[in-house]
């Protein structure tokens, strides 16, 4: 039976996975069509993709270049939009059936429970969204029968592995490359650039993803991310470094059974298989090959060094806002790292004053969300200036 086209939205159309997105959906162009592109800043590469992928509508974040993106899309039918209100309006447009949140950080709380709100099925790039408020987010989900099919590559492993299987779960492991860092001590991190941060050895992603990586903050926020949508107790969930990226997860089952996905390291996969799901899709991407690869090599995290990995479990195990505080207080560090106002180690040091000195919630709403997102970054932009 021939395929009714999808309709996704792209919040992030410019960044690193919104551009494989469009790679996968113009390989595709019976099955995909990007009805709404949406960017923050750059209006330039915003028309380009605009011009070339006719949505009916692209949403510029920053109402100073709203003006820019009216004016190049004058002669076409496409309909220009600015600012967080357009995205969150956007993600509800009829025709839409998936809404993939390629965007960065917090920012993608409100445009994800607007599309979750109005059915869409979500393809969740943005992690952030599941480590703030994973609960209500979920809950939510089950509520309005939308699927959230995970794009982050170990979570797509995770998912592609429970496909098909009705038993329980006992743990899970999510794979680490280690970053950049991987084998050093503190003494070499307290002086590593952030140039040194940014150049990660398998994957080439958004900046703030990719000092995340080099910090493990970005594995931390993968185990509460998994921890939402895998349903698992802390306890359930480990993390083994795996420095090849070849291994993309682990589902261990009741019966010791373990079955994992692989594959070379390559974002679109998980992409497609999200915005595909439940079927495949045929490609022609690179393969891989096992001789190229005669040793896959596992290792302990070294989460004494790269404090972040055990700060985001410590976060996880007493939940309500933590999660929360330490996505904020992180996102702040990220930012102030990459304008080198603040060392590498430092990092650490502001999210975990950050966790012992910002009001605790144990139940919080979605309005508590956005005050404690809102007073960590305070609090935090105090702390580095204090540095
Ligand atoms: P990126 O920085 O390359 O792109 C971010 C996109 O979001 C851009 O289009 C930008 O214009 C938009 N954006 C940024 N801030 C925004 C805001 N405040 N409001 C609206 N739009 C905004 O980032 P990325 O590497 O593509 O990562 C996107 C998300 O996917 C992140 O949550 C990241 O953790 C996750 N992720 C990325 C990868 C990867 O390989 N890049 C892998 C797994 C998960
Ligand atoms: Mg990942």
């Amino acid at each position: 039976m021939p395929q009714q086209i999808k309709n996704i939205a792209i919040l992030g159309s410019t960044g690193s996975i919104g551009t494989q997105a469009l790679e996968v959906i113009e390989a595709n162009p019976a099955l995909f069509y990007a009805s709404v592109l949406t960017a923050q800043s750059n209006v330039d590469l915003l028309i380009e993709q605009a011009l070339k992928f006719k949505p009916k509508v692209a949403v510029i974040g920053d109402e100073n270049k709203y003006q820019i993106l009216k004016e190049a899309l004058k002669n076409t039918s496409i309909e220009a939009k600015s600012g967080m209100a357009s995205l969150c309006e956007v993600v509800a447009l009829p025709e839409i059936e998936i809404v993939l949140t390629a965007l960065v950080g917090f920012a993608g709380l409100k445009p994800t429970i607007a599309a979750i709100k109005a059915g869409k099925h979500i393809a969740l790039a943005n992690k952030e969204t599941l480590v703030v408020a994973g609960e209500l987010i979920t809950d939510l989900a089950k509520q309005h029968h939308v699927n959230i099919l995970p794009v982050d590559s170990e979570h797509s492993a995770i998912f592609q592995c429970l496909t098909g299987e009705l038993d329980v779960i006992e743990k899970i492991y999510l794979t680490a490359s280690g970053g950049p860092f991987r084998g050093k001590n503190i003494k070499f991190l307290s002086e590593v650039t952030k140039h040194q941060a940014l150049k990660h050895p398998n994957w080439v992603m958004g900046a703030k993803i990719t000092i995340d990586s080099s910090t493990l903050m970005n594995k931390g926020l993968e185990v509460i991310e998994a921890k939402w949508l895998f349903n698992l107790d802390v306890k359930q969930i480990d993390v083994i470094v795996h420095p090849q990226s070849i291994i993309h997860s682990i589902v261990q089952f009741e019966d010791g059974s373990m079955k994992a996905q692989m594959g070379l390291p390559d974002m679109k996969l998980p992409i497609q298989y999200a915005l595909a799901y439940p079927n495949r899709l045929k490609n022609d991407f690179k393969r891989f090959n096992f001789l190229d690869y005669p040793a896959l090599t596992f290792e302990q995290a070294d989460t004494k060094t790269f404090r972040n990995l055990a700060l985001a479990f410590d976060a996880l195990e007493k939940a309500g806002n933590m999660p929360c505080i330490v996505n904020a207080a992180n996102e702040v560090v990220v930012a102030e790292f990459l304008n080198e106002q603040i060392g590498f180690l430092q990092m650490s040091e502001v999210i975990e004053t950050c966790m012992a000195k910002l009001d605790f919630i144990k139940e919080p709403s979605l309005e508590d969300y956005f005050e404690s997102d809102k007073q960590t970054r305070i609090f935090a932009k105090q702390l580095v200036t204090n540095i």
